[in-house]
């Protein structure tokens, strides 16, 4: 990936302030999405950070993290797995509680996703705080897989999220804000 190519990406990425709420700088990737060369960029970038790794599984955290999780698995010819909002996969699910900024959440995954000993990336479109990041990580090591990586399109380092996930996890962020 070229800096000019970098470059594109991150000129296409919308801040709008204040949403979902007052004081939030919300990062739209979906002008990125909406571009197939940007778009292609990215999952190339995605792609780039997995090199050599031999994964076997892709991860994505609900939503955005399906969009570009579901487009790398194809491109690699493995499976993709979600980790969903709680409530919404039907068969036997492992969960897990974490605090956002103001309140709870709660995500889940099928119990029989991810085989033992199973190489994944861990995907999602961004890195905040590493509460969503961290708590899938949480549920990938209780499921018993290894972890090759955690992979983010932008993070926002004043939030310091990485210091909230396991140190021995390598995290790649395409954009750092
Ligand atoms: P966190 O758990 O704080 O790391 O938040 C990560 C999740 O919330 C990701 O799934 C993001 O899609 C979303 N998110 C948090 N903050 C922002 C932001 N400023 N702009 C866009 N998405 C965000």
């Amino acid at each position: 990936m070229t800096d000019s190519d970098l470059k594109r990406l991150d000129e296409a990425i919308r801040d709008v302030p204040d949403f979902p709420k007052p004081g939030i700088l919300f990062k739209d990737i979906t002008p990125v999405l909406g571009d197939g060369e940007l778009f292609r960029l990215a999952i190339d970038a995605f792609i780039e950070t997995a090199r050599g790794a031999e994964v076997t599984q892709v991860v994505g955290i609900d939503a955005r993290g399906f969009i570009f999780g579901a487009a790398m698995a194809d491109r690699l010819g493995i499976g993709f797995v979600p980790i969903r909002k709680k409530g919404k996969l039907p068969w036997e699910t492992e969960g897990i509680a974490y605090s956002l900024e103001y309140g709870e959440a709660e995500i889940e995954i099928h119990r029989d996703a991810v085989a033992p000993g199973e190489k994944v990336m861990l995907v999602d479109d961004l890195l905040a705080t590493g509460g969503t990041a961290g708590a899938a990580l949480e549920l990938l090591n209780k499921l018993g897989s290894e972890v090759v990586c955690a992979t983010f399109l932008v993070e926002l380092d004043f939030l310091e999220g990485r210091k909230n996930l396991p140190t021995d996890v390598r995290v790649e962020s395409l954009l750092n804000y």
